[in-house]
């Protein structure tokens, strides 16, 4: 082999030889292109996850926020809407009472007998008849206010129902017939001592419309005697659930003990009274006035 071919033949492996160490360069270059590759692939697929993960968080934390929001919103404006709710309730309510205290005549539970006068001119708006079948005497007419005139009949038939005799004697006095009453008196039983257990004209219950005199068989027609008779004894245990109290206990300062003389005062004031073993008379004006807008409940 001559020299030349010698020297073709070793540039040949040279050349063979180059390209392979640059193929096996390249090949590794290649292998670790493709690790880095995979490596950020898989990087990214963290990163992604990651992300992914930490946005659904934050959706779910502003979702229930939001509801949270929503939640307190909707409970204040139904606090608000429950707030006008009772304030319109509450102005009903007194609009309710002013009507029912407008229509109360404020003389119904004022204090007679010696204390405040009624005028001459002073009569109930509108009086009724009481059935004959509850009055002592059927010739007699007696008449009531209407709105008290349910709870006498209501007293007398329970009384019945229990036993006891109870009539009504005398109801509704207007001034005039009071005064012609008071004088029958005075010439009958002297001044002095007709003021002992009779009204002057305008200082009577009666003429409030809600007052009646009580009467029951066995005392021949007398009103004197009647707390010996069951009939009171039934009237002290039971009257107050009918609203009426006894104006006239012993030893009152006005007038003689009058075991017949009931006022009708509405059951709340009667009951309370009762309860408290004291008399109307001995209540300050101003608490019983808080009981007018009761009156006839
Ligand atoms: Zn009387």
């Amino acid at each position: 082999m001559s020299l030349p071919q010698q020297l073709t033949i070793a540039g040949f492996i040279f050349i063979i030889a180059l390209v392979g160490i640059a193929s096996w360069y390249g090949y590794l270059r290649l292998t670790t292109l493709s690790e880095q590759i995979t490596q950020l692939d898989t990087k990214l697929d963290i990163q992604i996850a990651s992300t992914t993960a930490s946005l659904q968080n934050n959706l779910a934390e502003a979702t229930s926020s939001l509801g949270n929001a929503f939640q307190q919103e909707n409970l204040n404006v139904q606090a608000q809407l429950g707030g006008v709710r009772n304030q319109v309730g509450s102005i009903t309510g007194v609009v309710t009472d002013l009507q029912k205290l407008s229509k109360t005549d404020p003389e119904l539970l004022a204090k007679y007998s010696k204390v405040f006068f009624l005028s001459d001119t002073y009569a109930p708006a509108r009086l009724v008849e009481i059935p004959s079948a509850y009055a002592y005497s059927e010739t007699k007419q007696l008449q009531i206010i209407p709105e008290v005139l349910p709870y006498v009949l209501r007293m007398i038939e329970q009384a019945k129902a229990g036993g006891v005799a109870l009539y009504v004697d005398s109801a509704y006095r207007s001034f005039a017939s009071q005064k012609s009453l008071k004088g029958q008196y005075s010439v009958v039983y002297g001044t002095g001592t007709a003021n002992q257990f009779s009204a002057d004209q305008g200082y009577s219950e009666h003429q409030l419309g809600t007052t009646a005199d009580f009467i029951t068989t066995g005392t021949g027609g007398a009103l004197a005697g009647f707390d010996a008779t069951p009939a009171y004894a039934w009237m002290v245990a039971n009257a107050y659930h009918y609203g009426f109290v006894l104006s006239y206990p012993k030893d009152n300062g006005y007038y003689i003990f009058e075991p017949w003389h009931w006022r009708f005062v509405g059951v709340k004031l009667a009951t309370d009274l009762h309860t408290a073993g004291t008399y109307f008379y001995t209540m300050d004006q101003r608490a019983i006035d808080t009981y007018l807008i009761s009156l006839f409940d």
